[in-house]
């Protein structure tokens, strides 16, 4: 392993730490124009006199969001290599932080895998490893198509959310109102609507089936191979679900957990708990918001017919052609 690692490719793109700014002539050698620094401490501003030089700062952590910059950071290295320039991207150790920058610029640029562009980083610098959480924000990135922006796209909001679901259980809390995402609200939820959850009761339709979650039901996991997540089988006396607006005003309480209510007939349809609940077919779903199969029918959807607009659930016009083109086309 060299000072500074050349990523193997046509690009004049390198990987290292922080110590190798101080290697004035090893980065001269290599032509570098471009700095890129992704970490968080005081940076000596000298060390990048004569360099276009970009700071993103962040903490080399699982939960840190690092998913947010690389739009931008994509920018930056294509702006250097576009120019004629070496770009250099580091972090502190050159193993985390900078190596996922990278991979999201390989992702982005050529259309490969994030395991794919991490090995291609690894064969020049075995070193290169993203923590989990920025693996999983990589992944998140290529299913999006690597987007030139991330900010109207549902399933990086959805993301969001779900951090800061995942934020709040870690401290034991429900999480704040206005951090709930109602997501027939933003989304149509994923895949077409198959059925409608309708209530026993009164008939109110509560819940289309893209907004089902899906979980493992455990008595079927040891048989099926490979593990393939359902949103319902014979085992699970639950549906689960993402938050719906008629759902609002108790979820908008802040308490842990309590019971749900027909919004129509003020029967008790469900529950839900934001530490997550442990489903009848064993599996812990931690989007615990559920719908008790024995106050619900299934009904064939309605929503092929006449759009979501008839079943009381809202959905925005934007949600309509929201899936995003190949990523450099978006930059
Ligand atoms: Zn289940
Ligand atoms: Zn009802």
């Amino acid at each position: 392993m060299a000072i500074l690692d050349r990523v193997p490719g046509d690009d004049e793109l390198y990987i290292g730490g922080l110590f190798t700014l101080r290697r004035k002539e090893a980065l001269q050698a290599a032509g570098i124009t471009h700095v890129l620094s992704v970490l968080r401490l005081p940076l000596d501003e000298t060390l990048f006199e004569g360099y276009a030089h970009k700071v993103v700062e962040v903490d080399d952590v699982d939960d840190e969001n690092l998913l947010q910059y690389f739009p931008e950071c994509v920018k930056f290295i294509q702006e250097g290599l576009d120019a004629g320039g070496g770009v250099f991207v580091h972090c502190a150790m050159g193993k985390s932080r900078s190596a996922t920058c990278v991979c999201a610029y390989l992702i982005h640029r050529y259309g490969i895998s994030p395991i794919e562009a991490l090995m291609r980083i690894r064969a020049s610098r075995p070193l290169a490893e993203p923590n989990d959480g920025f693996m999983d924000q990589l992944n998140l990135w290529e299913e999006m198509g690597a987007p030139g922006d991330l900010d109207q796209l549902p399933a990086y909001q959805r993301w969001l959310y779900l951090q800061e679901v995942k934020l709040s259980r870690a401290c034991g809390q429900p999480p704040e109102a206005d951090k709930i995402r109602f997501e027939d609200e933003h989304s149509q939820g994923s895949g077409v609507a198959d059925f409608d959850l309708r209530c026993r009761k009164c008939r109110r339709t509560l819940a289309t089936s893209q907004y089902l979650v899906s979980h493992q039901p455990r008595q079927e996991a040891s048989q099926n191979s490979p593990k393939s997540p359902k949103t319902t089988s014979p085992a699970c006396a639950h549906y689960f679900l993402d938050p719906l607006s008629w759902m609002r005003p108790e979820l908008e309480q802040g308490k842990l957990d309590g019971r749900l209510e027909c919004p129509k007939c003020r029967t008790n349809v469900g529950k839900y708990a934001w530490q997550g609940m442990q489903c009848s077919c064993g599996d812990w779903v931690v989007t615990g918001i559920s719908l008790a199969k024995g106050r619900i029918d299934e009904a064939k959807s309605r929503a092929q017919q006449d759009g979501g607009a008839a079943l009381g659930i809202r959905v925005p016009p934007s949600a309509t052609n929201s899936k995003p083109g190949p990523g450099r086309e978006n930059l």
